[in-house]
């Protein structure tokens, strides 16, 4: 047997051959390797015995707004990490807006970088921003650690943070595409926005129709346009709309360089299913219907949806007005999204390998963080320990965000997380953490 400090024994290791029994050796933070489920253990080597709970690779979220500084009664790096850490969820991407100073110099970078230093439960890293005025900061940030840039092509809710215009965009993409950077795009049209009827008030239908399908298809296309014109790496942030998903299909097969997330939330809930007034449900773009929904998850089987993130955007409860027009556009899912897909993905006939491929494997690859995402030798030691199928009923006080309003309160979903472990140490078990020990994460 290689080296190893600690060994953690499973009946089942997901791993990217399929799960199976398995010990893993851990030395120095990293997965040295992995074993048959009867090795002999190395001499001095602690064993974890798992028993017949699942062994994941901590997933990798690549969509998080954390809100320090600035708006840190929305949301901080303390608590949001521990959030993270309770759901299994081992490192994340910081997006670059609803921080007050947004991540879009180096020194507001920096900035965010101090701030998180002391707080963070787990790995951080950080998506930087593309404004229309900041097009000579964006090869600095690349240089200084980002992993790409985040731009909206319509108003993004914060003043700080304004939008591309198309010509706006063909500056920006191109000056990216000059390093190979990423860019990463919320991608729906302002002008299909504007056109839409806009009633306001408590009626989720009504809300529903301001935010059209087709705003996001359009948005797509031409964002699909310029890639392809540029030769550049894009990536659609969110995606809600199944109709743009034969566009989407159609350009990777032209090798234009797109990849797509979705989020739990339009995998797990549905229009048909939002209370009047319920804005703990309110996000752009919005949750859809049931049978939208259906093609999203036909999607990810399919491989056209690359990745499952969660998009946890909180504020405080007073900014959930039961307006729809007005309250905040934002749902908290960082701690429970592994249990809600994983809930919804056994349903519909799917294994804890794909759940993990989703979340973990093809985010950590859209990032390029090749040392984490998967447990086989040479990536870190990060896990996710987890009973798939034990149950349990969602209570708001239990959760670790800062402002518990939730739009999975009373649930039942199935997987428990029991324990979460960062570069071989338990972060956290039962509840109980561990003091911070994540890591600030630059672009390797
Ligand atoms: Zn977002």
């Amino acid at each position: 047997m290689s080296d190893a400090e600690l060994v953690l024994r499973s009946t089942r290791v997901v791993t990217p051959e399929g799960t199976r029994a398995a010990c893993v050796a851990v030395a120095g933070g990293t997965i040295t390797a992995v074993l048959p489920h009867d090795a002999d253990l190395p001499a001095g080597a602690r064993l974890e015995d798992l028993g017949d709970d699942v062994l994941l690779p901590g997933l990798v979220d690549t969509h998080v707004h954390v809100n320090d500084p600035g708006r840190t009664e929305w949301e901080g790096f303390w608590t949001a990490t521990r959030a993270a850490a309770a759901g299994g969820i081992t490192t994340l991407v910081d997006m670059p807006l609803n921080s007050l100073p947004p991540t879009t110099t180096v020194d507001n970078l920096r900035v965010k970088q101090d701030v998180a230093r002391d707080k963070a439960h787990i790995d951080v890293g950080f998506w930087g921003g593309a404004l229309p005025d900041n097009v000579k900061d964006l090869r600095p940030l690349h240089d200084a650690g980002v992993f790409g840039f985040k731009a909206f092509l319509s108003p993004s809710g914060v003043d700080e943070f304004p939008h591309l215009t198309q010509d706006q965009l063909a500056v920006s993409l191109a000056e990216i595409a000059g390093f190979d950077g990423l860019l990463i795009v919320h991608a729906e049209d302002p002008h299909h926005l504007a056109a839409a009827p806009q009633h306001g008030g408590p009626k989720y239908t009504d809300f529903l129709a301001s935010r059209p399908r087709d705003a996001e298809d359009t948005a797509i296309a031409a964002l699909i346009a310029q890639a392809k014109r540029l030769n550049a790496r894009v990536h659609v942030l969110h995606l809600s709309s199944s109709d743009a998903l034969p566009l989407i299909a159609e350009a990777r097969a032209e090798g234009v360089r797109i990849t797509v997330e979705t989020c739990p939330h339009y995998l797990t809930l549905t229009a048909e299913e939002v209370p009047d007034g319920a804005s703990e449900f309110k996000c752009c773009p919005p949750i859809r219907e049931a049978a939208n929904q259906d093609l999203l998850w036909q999607a990810l089987a399919d491989g056209v949806i690359d990745c499952v993130v969660t998009d946890h955007s909180p504020s405080t409860a007073d900014l959930k007005t039961d307006d729809f027009a007005t309250a905040w556009g934002g749902i908290s899912g960082l701690q429970l999204s592994l249990s809600a897909v994983w809930t919804e993905a056994r349903r519909r006939g799917h294994g804890l390998e794909d759940v993990v491929r989703w979340m973990s494997g093809r985010t950590a690859a859209l990032a390029g963080l090749g040392n984490k995402g998967a447990i086989e030798a040479g990536r870190d030691a990060d896990f996710a320990v987890l009973a798939p199928e034990e149950t349990f009923t969602v209570d708001p006080a239990a959760l670790q965000h800062r402002n518990r309003v939730t739009a999975y309160a009373g649930r039942t979903l199935h997987g428990v997380v029991k324990s979460t472990w960062l570069r071989g140490e338990r972060i956290v078990a039962d509840g109980e953490f561990t003091a911070p020990k994540g890591r600030l994460l630059t672009r390797p």
